[in-house]
């Protein structure tokens, strides 16, 4: 099957085109299942995200793939989900905000360290063992929590210090991840694009501890679904560090916990 389950919209406000524009795009490019995980909006008080959905917009995403999946069942199966970070001191309120929509599945993209308020992308560059530290053990709670049925572009983190402190704490990650029953997401948009992730490094371990993996597009725009170039070598480099590689995530719709 020829999945994917990373699609982001015009919402975000760094994406192109509409969700019809993706779909179209899939079809013609044969995938079997497009699911969209647009970056979801945040409870948050007296801050309005610059790269996610607003908390009004929530309700017309979700009923705009409601309705593409009617049009296009039997061509193609779409999903609705978000791609959420896990931020401990919003979590519940986020998952009582998100109860009333129909979405099917949350994927954990972990782009900032407790808040994205006054917080640093941590994709950019940093050396502090502590940071590295602090990211894994909120990752860890994140998906301890069971509410993400995959962990997108885990290798995220630029870490620029040694290099054996980076693999000790990505090896206990992917072990967390194991533990959970999450499946790691290999990113072809860092791929794409040349960033810092796919990290070689960070695969060799997630080799060793026996994840499972599974290929996003994290396309944020309907060309990014003809990249089958970065398939196929994605595809390849898996298979040369005989990870195993699936093609279906296990849609979980979390409860809001209180
Ligand atoms: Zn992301
Ligand atoms: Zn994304």
């Amino acid at each position: 099957m020829k999945t994917n389950y990373h699609t982001h919209t015009r919402r975000c406000g760094h994406a192109e085109s509409r969700e019809r524009a993706y779909v179209e795009a899939a079809v013609r490019q044969g995938f079997d299942v497009l699911g969209f995980a647009d970056h979801v909006p945040m409870p948050y008080e007296n801050f309005r995200s610059p790269i996610r959905m607003q908390p009004e917009e929530t309700a017309e995403y979700v009923d705009t793939v409601k309705a593409l999946r009617e049009e296009f069942r039997g061509r193609i199966t779409l999903h609705i989900g978000f791609e959420a970070e896990y931020f401990p001191a919003l979590f519940d309120d986020f998952l009582r905000m998100l109860e009333p929509y129909d979405y099917e599945y949350l994927v954990l993209g972990q782009h900032f360290l407790n808040s994205e308020v006054g917080g640093r992308y941590m994709g950019a560059a940093f050396d502090s063992a502590d940071t590295l530290d602090a990211l894994v053990d909120q990752c860890a709670e994140g998906l301890h929590t069971g509410a993400f049925s995959c962990f997108a572009h885990p290798d995220l983190f630029h870490f620029t210090g040694e290099e054996r402190v980076f693999r000790s704490r990505m090896r206990r990650l992917c072990r967390e991840a194991k533990a959970c029953g999450v499946p790691l997401e290999f990113n072809l948009l860092g791929a794409g694009l040349g960033r810092n992730y796919p990290n070689p490094a960070f695969w060799e371990e997630a080799a060793a501890v026996g994840n499972q993996v599974i290929i996003g597009w994290d396309a944020h725009s309907p060309a990014w679904l003809e990249r089958s170039d970065l398939e196929a070598q994605a595809t390849s480099f898996l298979d040369s560090l005989g990870l195993r590689r699936i093609d279906s995530l296990a849609l979980i719709r979390p409860r809001p916990r209180f």
